[in-house]
């Protein structure tokens, strides 16, 4: 219990004494040292010279395989093919041999479960021979192969508790890696999980079959547009991952921050971010230091980071890799998660993921930058990027065909994709004038937008397909899109150059699910774009006909297209006449997965079964559910065994005061304050009893998605308005009976 004995210059104890030791301790802070690594005379090593020394990747494959086990390896991962057991057990002892050189001990299947993190579980290499003596043992069945104890993860529903098997299986193409820590080591083997009878249970598995069968689609509508020689095409992936960061001796004393990973409460300083001071500003020397050491923790496990640099918000930063292909890109992404949480141990900072960590100031994104690329086709074609313009009227052809594919995907899948990025926690930020709204639309940027116009009105019908192209400007893209300056902040799915930006994915989110689900959008709309090439190639010559379907689909999907202010309240009104759906919370957004159209589409491609996606709506509801939850009973505790009794100990001193103050005959001005905070308590007292009740009106619900909607609705409204109630008690209280660390400490001390 907290002690309410005061001394004449406040509180010396209880929470709010822990406040003010938590101050001193954050100004008493120094950068910690961090050495980096260096060759044996001192000399500080290159990037280059360390990246990937913790990785099994390709390289030291080649360095350590039978030539033919290499061949065959390479030759599978380029055509997206099973590994053979043979290879598999050559792989094994390779890569036992190279981790026990390292000092490895373990090795641990390294999975995605639908928890958002991953999982993992390890075993030693320890083993026994036939003479009982003990050895170190790994074969290629333990590393294509585990079976985890994993019947308490997230299905949906998929695995009834007798059938409560679970597999991982190795995915071969993201490089196994050594995950290090201060006493041990341990072979991480990226794996997918799966039932006994091959169901999706995690993140990974959709996302590689929808690789799959996009790389089907766009080389069938490839091959369909007369283009020769491409085998393989993959999504490529840059993923920017915002955070804040804040010491941990703040982070300690907030209940909400450790339970829920945002503020429940807490007002506004008075500087936030509008001074627009901390965006690209120089990084202070604390966290300077914290991202060195991330980053070289992160080359060494082969994750090519390139940039870092403040956000908008006070306390916020962003990193960023160069691209990857999309599921190697996926796996990083969770391991930058992974190495930013543990670094900022040693730092004494806690990273926070939260999608709006702090109310009234910027929340933060996960944009995903994905675009297509060529992969196996010769030295010719590879590492071509489909949506790159390029120098020939054919190559414009080519991307203009794959714009109206991720455009007519885009506009049929819109409510899907919502779905995709919906959470707890992005509720707090899309459509919050900072993030791109809840509504999906396709920023194409003047340049494209003038030539989606004139190709709209048809008026190159009966020119060549050369002078079409020219007179539409497109022999000009090449130039001005290396120049995108146009691009638009406010748009959740943005053209930028060479790329779309999918800018309304979550900062805690994994990108798996959502990039699958942009896949198979994607992967719809090349299939709606084959069709209709199809048809028209049964009339027209090939050039007419692919410039045709191009036109059509172009006018199709026009109402997806937006270039304007998309915070604005005008795009909403002006979406709803377009029929795009608005989609403000996730209850609503998740049952976008689960229309006969989202079901369907995802079942045709071969992505998801009926039951897969349907047990993806279940995990979804499940946790928002859960999340709400937490943020309910930490928000009442709070206010029960912390503001109020800090409230009512003010209200004590103050009515202690006004009445020595008549005592000894003097006026007493305090008697205003009093009432004043009198009155805030009761307010702050009535919030908190409406929460319980709309709390118990939610429970007492019949489904899950009645509940949640009520969550989302008066649950989340009355949490408002409590917070509001208490935000304002703050305002006015004695400064050292504040409990909770306030906002211009935690983001303004560094
Ligand atoms: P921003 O101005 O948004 O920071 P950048 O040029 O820094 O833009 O790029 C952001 C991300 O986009 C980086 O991770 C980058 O590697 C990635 N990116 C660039 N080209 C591609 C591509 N073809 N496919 C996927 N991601 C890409
Ligand atoms: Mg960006």
């Amino acid at each position: 219990m907290q002690s309410w004995s005061m001394g004449s210059a406040g509180v010396s104890s209880g929470l709010s004494g822990a406040r003010v030791g938590a101050v001193r301790e954050v100004l008493s802070r120094t950068p910690r040292k961090f050495d980096p690594p260096r060759d044996e005379r001192g000399k500080r090593l290159k990037i280059s010279e360390f990246f990937g020394m913790n990785t099994f990747d390709l390289p030291k494959m080649k360095e350590r395989l039978p030539k033919d086990a290499y061949q065959k390896l390479t030759q599978a991962l380029q055509a997206g093919k099973k590994i053979d057991q043979d290879v598999a057990n050559a792989v094994a002892h390779a890569v036992r041999d190279w981790a026990m050189d390292r000092g490895v001990t373990h090795f641990s299947h390294w999975f995605q479960p639908q928890t958002g993190s991953t999982a993992e579980k390890h075993d030693a290499f320890l083993a026994f021979d036939d003479d009982q003596r003990p050895i170190e043992k790994f074969t290629g069945s333990m590393l294509i192969q585990s079976e985890p104890d994993a019947s308490s993860f997230p299905s949906g529903g998929m695995r009834t508790t007798f059938e409560a098997r679970g597999y991982t299986a190795w995915d071969a193409a993201s490089p196994m890696f050594i995950m290090e820590s201060a006493s041990t080591k341990t072979l991480c083997i990226p794996s997918v999980f799966i039932s006994y009878h091959g169901d999706a249970l995690d993140e990974k598995t959709g996302l590689l079959r929808s690789i799959e069968v996009i790389s089907q689609k766009a080389t069938a509508l490839l091959e369909l547009m007369g283009e020769k020689g491409v085998k393989r095409v993959v999504p490529t992936l840059g993923i920017e991952q915002e955070y804040f960061l804040i010491d941990r001796a703040f982070w300690s004393l907030r209940p909400d921050l450790v339970m829920a990973g945002r503020t429940l409460l807490g007002g506004l300083p008075p500087k936030g971010q509008q001074l627009e001071d901390h965006y690209f500003g120089s990084i202070p020397a604390r966290v300077q230091a914290f991202m060195a050491e991330c980053e070289y923790e992160l080359y060494k496990l082969g994750v090519p980071i390139k940039t870092r640099h403040n956000e908008v918000a006070p306390s916020q930063y962003e990193t960023a890799p160069i691209f990857e292909e999309a599921d190697i890109a996926t796996d990083h992404n969770q391991i930058v998660m992974e190495v930013l949480r543990k670094v900022a141990l040693r730092h004494n900072l806690s990273v926070l993921f939260h999608e709006k960590p702090f109310a009234g100031v910027n929340g933060s994104g996960k944009h995903c930058n994905w675009s297509l690329s060529i992969k196996g086709s010769g030295p010719d074609l590879d590492g071509e990027n489909l949506l790159e313009p390029g120098k020939t009227p054919h190559e414009n052809l080519r991307f203009l065909m794959i714009l109206a594919a991720v455009m007519a995907g885009v506009k049929k899948h819109a409510g899907m994709l919502r779905a995709g990025i919906a959470s707890s926690g992005n509720d707090h930020r899309l459509g919050a004038n900072e993030a791109p709204p809840a509504i999906l639309s396709i920023f194409l940027g003047d340049l494209l937008t003038r030539i989606c116009d004139e190709l709209e009105k048809g008026t190159t019908k009966g020119m060549n397909v050369e002078a079409a192209v020219l007179k539409l400007g497109v022999g000009k893209l090449p130039e001005v899109m290396k120049d995108n300056t146009d691009r638009n902040r406010t748009s959740p799915f943005a053209f930028t150059g060479n790329k779309f930006e999918f800018r309304a994915v979550g900062s805690s989110a994994s990108t798996s699910f959502p990039v699958t689900l942009v896949n198979a959008a994607v992967a719809d709309g090349m299939q709606m774009m084959a069709n209709r090439l199809k048809e028209k190639l049964k009339t027209l010559p090939r050039d007419e006909a692919i410039w045709e379907a191009i036109r059509d689909t172009v006018r199709e999907s026009k109402a997806i297209r937006f270039e304007g202010n998309g915070y604005s309240e005008e795009w909403v009104k002006e979406a709803e006449s377009r029929g795009l759906p608005n989609l403000r919370k996730s209850p609503e957004a998740f049952a976008e997965l689960v229309t006969e159209q989202s079901r369907e589409t995802v079942r045709e491609l071969g992505i998801f079964t009926e039951a897969e996606m349907i047990s993806r709506f279940h995990v979804r509801l499940e946790r928002y559910l859960k999340n709400v939850a937490i943020e309910v009973d930490t928000l009442k505790q709070m206010v029960d065994t912390m503001i109020l009794p800090a409230g009512i100990q003010y209200q004590l001193t103050l009515a202690n005061s006004v009445l020595a103050a008549k005592a000894a005959g003097v006026s007493a001005p305090q008697t205003g304050l009093l009432e004043k905070v009198s009155t805030q308590l009761s307010a702050l007292q009535k919030k908190r009893d409406a929460l319980e009740r709309q709390w118990h009106v939610a429970e007492q619900k019949e489904t899950e998605d009645a509940k949640a909607q009520a969550y989302a609705m008066d649950v989340s409204s009355t949490m408002q308005e409590l917070r509001q109630a208490s935000d304002e008690l703050e305002a006015i209280i004695a400064d050292d009976l504040w409990p909770l660390p306030k906002y211009r400490e935690m983001l303004f001390l560094s």
